[in-house]
């Protein structure tokens, strides 16, 4: 493993400038070994004339680094706007979404103080293939798209995932009683790879019921695998279950490159404000450092990160009976640079 790799870096849209100020200073503070190459996408790309959000020769930099991290995009309403997140999933075959989500009770309020969960997402297939018509002015189409190989690297990552991490139990989650074609090949393929897992329990849930019991006994999950749509979903619910959106991180993994961010989006509600809570893409930072081997240096931040927020310095959107201090964005990154090297 390279000692100083290379990281692709953009900042984002909305608040995503401010969270990666913050982030930026607390990987530096806490010694982080890496190269940032700074590239421009999202809406100055788009307003730009780049219908993708992305100028063709940004995809350079991009493919020849081994580590991409990532502050939430805008995409733009209307106008023939793709997703510039759905492009890079599916351009650089980031196949696998990681989405853990647990509870920091009781210094975060959360029902259940046991909550510790992964979702993993399927992240190029499903209706996120981006197959879509306007049929006539008043019909529309979009094609889901559901491959055996897709399905198979996907439920073999999360038995794989679980197996690595010391996790015991698989849930799948599809709607196979509705869907018996593409629904039902995800998770006719979960069964036949559980049987190559003995020392891993499994089970199937619907999705609709699943996401209920994910809202309200997410405690008896361990890790989940599903389809595109129903994971980002799903992982919006459990990470909001934990106290906000702004707490959960993520790993897009591929075989080339893999992409870290934050679960949630660019905030244009609360952007420039510094209200912004630089959680999420810290957590898919801490992702980056372990995947590149730096997990000592992965602890000392999530440490630090947990001190802060057991000594209830906490961003608006945490705030409660637990906290001591409401901090801005800048301030809550400082509190955690000055914790580094102290015990949670
Ligand atoms: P959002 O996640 O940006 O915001 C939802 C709510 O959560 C808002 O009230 C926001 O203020 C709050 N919130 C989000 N992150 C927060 C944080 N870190 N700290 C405190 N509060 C936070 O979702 P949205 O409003 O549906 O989407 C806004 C834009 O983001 C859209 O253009 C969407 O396409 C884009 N988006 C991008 C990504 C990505 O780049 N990975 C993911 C989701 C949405």
């Amino acid at each position: 493993m390279n000692e100083t790799p290379n990281v692709t870096l953009a900042r984002g849209d909305g608040i995503g400038p401010e969270i990666t100020d913050a982030v930026l200073n607390i990987l530096d503070s806490a010694g982080a070994r890496l190269n940032f190459e700074e590239i421009q996408i999202g809406e100055t790309q788009f307003l730009s004339g780049h219908k993708s959000g992305i100028a063709p020769e940004t995809w350079e930099t991009i493919r020849k680094n081994p580590v991409f991290l990532k502050a939430p995009i805008t995409t733009p309403l209307g106008g023939g706007y793709k997703s510039l997140n759905v492009t890079i999933r599916k351009s650089l075959n980031l196949f696998a979404n990681v989405r853990p989500s647990r509870a920091y009770a009781p210094y975060v309020p959360c029902q259940f103080e046991n909550m510790d969960l992964v979702v993993i997402r399927e992240n190029e297939e499903d209706l996120y293939a981006g197959i879509e018509h306007q049929q006539t002015a008043e019909v529309t189409q979009v094609l889901k798209l559901i491959t055996r190989p897709g399905c198979e690297r996907i439920v073999r990552y999360a038995f794989e995932y679980a197996r690595a991490h010391g996790r015991k139990h698989v849930t799948c989650m599809t709607k196979n009683n509705i869907m018996k074609h593409t629904d039902g090949l995800f998770s006719k393929v979960f069964h036949e790879i559980a049987q190559e897992y003995p020392d891993i329990q499994n089970d199937h849930q619907i999705i609709d019921i699943g996401a209920a019991r994910v809202a309200a006994e997410p405690h008896k999950f361990d890790v989940i695998v599903t389809l595109n749509l129903y994971g980002d979903i799903i992982s919006d619910i459990a990470s909001q279950v934990t106290g906000s959106v702004g707490l959960a991180g993520s790993a897009n993994i591929g075989e080339h490159v893999s992409m870290f961010e934050a679960v949630h989006g660019s905030a244009p509600d609360i952007a420039g404000k510094d209200l912004a809570n630089p959680s999420g893409l810290l957590l898919g930072a801490t992702q980056m450092l372990v995947h590149l081997g730096q997990q000592d240096v992965a602890q000392r931040i999530e440490n630090a990160w947990l001190k802060t927020l057991e000594d209830g310095v906490h961003t608006g959107d945490l705030f409660g009976a637990q906290s001591t201090q409401r901090v801005g964005c800048k301030a809550f990154a400082k509190a955690i640079a000055e914790r580094l090297g102290e015990e949670p």
